[in-house]
């Protein structure tokens, strides 16, 4: 085994490393390799990565076993190929319902409604909450050309008036376009009596949710307010 890695890949020395980044930074992205530039160009499509650092993890990635760039390409692939989104919230799952769903101990009669998957983790690290989730997928933001039929909207709806969801809390980004959605869903629900809650304002107005820190969400959390339809 340790033999096969031995011929897969000859190991650069960090001066090696420093000498071909301070060359491609003088060729103006003129790489002195083909296969170099194509993997660069992949890595600075990621969001935040510009093209300095994608060169810096593509050439990281150099000086090891070519076995994990595999097993990375192999992880990335098969994830966006077999990837599920529970049928239930929306969120990732490996199965029709995602494990939070399907657990009997959480309580279903509370939804914690969140833009993205990313948010629902930052609750789920805070311990602090038991109940079920609703991914939108996004807030309404016209000038990104997201409107209500674009988001995971009518399911909510749909999941309240099936009569199990006593309480919605809106846990979305206190920004003007996480403010317009919980407005524009507040109105959609305002009929069915169901409970309305918002996070209270521990949060920076215009911080994203997933960058608070966990014990400034989970206070928010815990301290959360009635909903009223204005925006404080
Ligand atoms: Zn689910």
């Amino acid at each position: 085994m340790e033999e096969q890695v031995a011929t897969s890949f000859i190991p650069l020395s960090e001066n090696q490393v420093f000498l071909l980044s301070l060359q491609i930074e003088h060729m103006e992205h003129q790489y002195s390799s083909t296969l170099l530039e194509r993997a660069v160009g992949e890595f600075a499509k990621l969001p935040g990565i510009g093209r300095k650092t994608a060169l810096r993890l593509v050439l990281h990635m150099l000086r090891r076993p070519v076995g994990e760039a595999e097993a990375f390409a192999e992880a990335v692939s098969t994830l966006c190929r077999e990837v599920k989104y529970c049928k239930v919230c929306h969120n990732i799952s490996d199965s029709d319902v995602c494990e939070i769903c399907a657990q009997p101990s959480r309580d279903s009669s509370m939804v914690c409604v969140v833009e993205t998957v990313r948010d629902v983790i930052a609750v789920e690290n805070t311990a602090l909450y038991r109940g079920l989730y609703h991914v939108l997928g996004g807030v309404i933001s016209p000038m990104d050309g997201v409107g209500p039929a674009d988001l995971e909207i009518d399911s909510l709806v749909q999941r309240v008036a099936s009569g199990e969801v006593k309480e919605v809390i809106f846990a979305l980004s206190p920004t003007m376009e996480g403010d317009t959605t919980n407005f524009y869903i507040y109105r959609k629900l305002e009929s069915t009596g169901v409970k309305m809650s918002v996070l209270s304002r521990g949060i920076s107005v215009g911080d994203e949710l997933e960058y608070a820190d966990e014990a400034t969400l989970g206070r928010s959390l815990v301290n959360r307010m009635p909903f009223t339809g204005k925006t404080f």
